[in-house]
């Protein structure tokens, strides 16, 4: 079997884009991946042009090695745009093997662990007695796991959406999670994702401001590009930290696993180089004793590979899923995906099946007429107006 080609697909999907990519062979049978590098999808593009043009001819069973390939095969390796393409292709070469075999991917990463995968629920509100009335509608619907986001703060005068005040935003976030824990008891999991946008300091003083067992989780208070800057709010807090949406590699996740600074691994199968990388950090996580709560912010092909990584691996907590009953994104388009992996009727929780592949398929023709429009994150301020992390 050969590689005959490897195509592309962004497609915007109403709030933003997805960058969809299929691998076609010379046997007919082909594979979707999906790239995670949102907002820089044209750059993932232009790398994948590159991978494509020595792939094409290569035998696409060879998953292994052709990852090792794509990743070793330059001077200047890794990087988060190289494995964003590297992710969709390795994806891809996983349905296509899978669907050629008549096995669930799952399968080839070792057989499936897990009946069904456990996930959870995402919400945000402009006020605390809306986040505690979510909350609330979340756990009569079947999510016991629930993470909050950063508080919307409107003020007269400003738009909320180009303006972050670490202070205020902690302020309100602790108090509101204070009322929402008093209000809900002890058996919610409780978390909130802060985006990253918070300095050691502030990170520190916002969990001071919270009873003990507010939060079971706290998601990426600050930027990870220092592990020892994690370490130093590690001394101050006790709450578990949940980190590694970001990360490339599993060279990039070695420390926050080896030191013990993260206790969840957020892995992006769709940014971290794809199912051959995430089995390797999975394994290194396990080694330590921490599960798996992989980021899945994208569309049905990351949601479908991310749960044939869960159903392959011990270690494994929840899944980021945005399809609960307090969000109504739009990232999972039946007519676009004709095909997909649909959320248990119990609730939150993804069955894990026996269809070939990844279990999901792709209307072509409306991904290449839903064309890719250019899209930024907010460019956040603070109100003296420097720049702040989105
Ligand atoms: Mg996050």
């Amino acid at each position: 079997m050969k590689i005959t080609d490897i195509k592309p697909y962004p497609v915007w999907v109403g709030s933003r884009n997805q960058l969809l990519v299929k691998v076609e062979t010379d046997e007919g049978v082909y594979g979707w991946g999906e790239s995670g590098l949102s907002g820089r999808e044209m750059a993932v593009i232009g790398a994948i042009q590159h991978y494509r043009n020595f792939l094409i001819g290569r035998d696409p069973r060879r998953i292994g090695a052709l990852w090792q390939e794509m990743y070793r095969g330059q001077y200047f390796e890794g990087g988060r745009v190289l494995t964003a393409a590297i992710s969709a292709i390795d994806i891809a070469l996983h349905d296509l093997n899978a669907k050629f075999l008549g096995v669930p991917v799952y399968q080839l990463l070792g057989g499936k662990q897990r009946d069904f995968v456990p996930c959870f629920g995402h919400t945000e509100a402009y006020s605390q007695q809306q986040l505690i009335d979510n909350v609330r509608l979340l756990l009569s619907s079947g999510w016991n796991v629930i993470r909050v986001g950063i508080p919307h703060l409107e003020r007269e005068g400003e738009s909320e959406a180009h303006i972050f005040e670490p202070r205020e935003s902690i302020a309100t976030a602790a108090a509101w999670l204070t009322g929402v824990r008093e209000a809900v008891g002890l058996e919610a999991v409780l978390g909130i994702d802060y985006h990253h946008r918070l300095s050691v300091a502030e990170a520190a003083s916002f969990c001071q401001r919270m009873p003990a067992g507010t939060l079971d989780f706290l998601e990426e208070p600050i930027r990870d590009e220092t592990p020892e800057a994690y370490e130093a709010l590690r001394s101050m807090v006790d709450i578990p930290f949940a980190i590694g949406e970001e990360f490339a590699s599993k060279w990039a996740f070695m420390p926050y696993l080896e030191r013990g600074i993260t206790n969840f691994a957020r892995i992006d199968v769709c940014n971290v180089g794809g199912l051959t990388e995430s089995m390797k950090v999975a394994a290194i996580a396990e080694a330590h004793y921490i599960d798996l709560m992989p980021h899945n912010p994208l569309g049905s092909i990351c949601t479908a590979a991310t749960i044939h990584l869960a159903a392959a691996v011990t270690n494994f907590a929840w899944m980021e899923v945005r399809t609960s009953p307090t969000e109504a994104l739009n990232f999972y388009d039946d007519e676009l995906f004709p095909m997909q992996i649909k959320l248990d009727m119990d609730g939150a929780r993804f069955p894990v099946g026996d269809a070939p592949g990844l279990g999901i398929d792709v209307n072509e023709e409306l991904a290449q007429s839903h064309s890719f429009k250019f899209w930024e994150a907010p460019h956040l301020v603070r109100r003296d107006g420097s720049y702040t992390n989105w």
